[in-house]
């Protein structure tokens, strides 16, 4: 059995790297940048007003008061307006180019007018007050963006701005999610006495959708050396094939030895980690194998720890490993352990800052308590009582 550590490392050099595709900026939302992205135009292209008022020179006021000619108007949209001479204003609109000779611009609501005749009041007046310079934001040729940044809002907004509409992302990835068990039967059937349903498919899919990868659902395969085989291959055709179940100790555990059998070359099994010991990976070419153990909380905890882990180092994000937050208990915590544990927990905000909250979790397959944490609690192997305020590192798990 190795450590959380040693498997996160082993994932990382082993998880290979996503080919790469051209896609419209209109599906790029969560996909990873594969190529540097630079700007194509200076922005703000020209200097520019950031408010509604009045292009004046600083110089023809005293501490900001004064009586100036109204010499004009320019709006957004237009190309350069008339140059401002001595004791002139130009009315000026939010996003229009600075007339040249203005060296400040006073907002709207620090002047009075009668007919030509600008009265401007702004005591903390300042020169360049309310022009945004040519290029502040970047100027053209600078690279903005590098492979392995996520493209959220801000990014498709600053894609569109350099006229970026096609782009270059790793592919998403492609997971194949294979439950296994005699027992499982579909969300559909009510089950009969020995059964349960099949709760891991799901969560394994909306956890692939939330990191904008791709889910393949594959079904159920019981516990059947053939049926697996023929299942596990099909799955191997993804970049990514999960299983849950059937990588334990028990007699009709017959994952392992399958994927074996089927040339995947296994990496480690066995985890000294709570929830999900008897976790399982391995490689087949570029597809990669994640057994699960079947336990509901171990599938959500092994998705968010060690497979979010491959997912990004397949897209060369730059923060390969998990990254916990060191946050303080809000409450005592009674808890002893003998693996390290990744207890279900919330991450609380207050007046005083973040902490984080164990919630009543009765173990493994307790996914119930799920719903009620948004991390998990790092709690090393060793013995409570922990009291309130220890500092525990905390995982997040609510983010792609
Ligand atoms: P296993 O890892 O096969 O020993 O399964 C561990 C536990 O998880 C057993 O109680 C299984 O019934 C349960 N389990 C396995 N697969 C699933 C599944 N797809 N959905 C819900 N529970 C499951
Ligand atoms: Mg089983």
């Amino acid at each position: 059995m190795i450590s959380v550590e040693s498997a996160i490392d082993l994932i990382v050099q082993n998880a290979g790297t996503q080919p790469i595709e051209d896609i419209s900026l209109a599906e790029a939302m969560g996909q990873t940048l594969a190529e540097p992205v630079s700007a194509d135009i200076d922005s703000p292209p020209f200097d520019k007003s950031l408010m509604d008022g009045y292009a004046i020179r600083v110089a023809d006021l005293a501490n900001g008061r004064g009586s100036l000619i109204k010499a004009g108007e320019v709006y957004a949209g237009q190309p350069a307006g008339p140059s401002l001479l001595p004791g002139q204003a130009i009315q000026i609109m939010t996003g229009a180019a600075i007339p040249l000779g203005a060296d400040a611009v006073v907002m709207i609501e620090r002047t009075q007018s009668a007919g030509d005749q600008i009265m401007l009041d702004d005591p903390e007046l300042m020169l360049g007050q309310n022009i945004m310079k040519k290029s502040l934001e970047f100027a053209r040729d600078e690279t903005l963006l590098w492979p392995g940044h996520t493209i959220g809002p801000a990014e498709a907004g600053l894609l569109a701005s350099v006229g970026k509409i096609r782009i270059q992302i790793f592919r998403p990835v492609t997971i194949s999610i294979l439950s296994t068990g005699n027992e499982i039967v579909p969300p559909s059937q009510y089950p009969q006495p020995g059964q349960i349903r099949n709760s891991n498919a799901s969560t394994l899919d909306a956890s692939i959708r939330r990191v904008h990868a791709k889910p393949i659902p594959l079904g159920i395969a019981g516990d059947d050396e053939k049926e697996l085989a023929d299942k596990i291959e099909q799955g191997l055709s993804a970049d990514v094939l999960v299983l849950s179940g059937g990588v334990s100790a028990g007699k009709k555990d017959l994952v392992p030895k399958t994927l074996l059998s089927l040339g995947v070359e296994q990496i480690f099994h066995g985890v000294a980690f709570k929830p999900g010991k008897p976790l399982w990976f391995g490689k087949r070419g570029e597809s990669l194998v994640f057994g699960l153990p079947g336990n509901p909380v171990s599938v959500l905890a092994c998705f968010e720890v060690f497979i979010k882990t491959a997912l990004r180092a397949r897209c060369q994000h730059p923060h390969l490993k998990p990254i916990p937050w060191r946050l303080p208990l809000a409450i005592p915590f009674d808890y002893s352990t003998r693996r390290p544990t990744y207890h279900p927990a919330r991450i609380e905000p207050s007046q005083a800052g973040l902490f984080v909250r164990p919630v009543s979790w009765k173990g493994s397959p307790d996914l119930r308590a799920l719903t009620e944490a948004n991390a998990l609690l790092m709690v090393p192997a060793g013995d409570g009582p922990y009291p309130a305020g220890t500092l525990f590192d905390t995982l997040p798990i609510h983010h792609a």
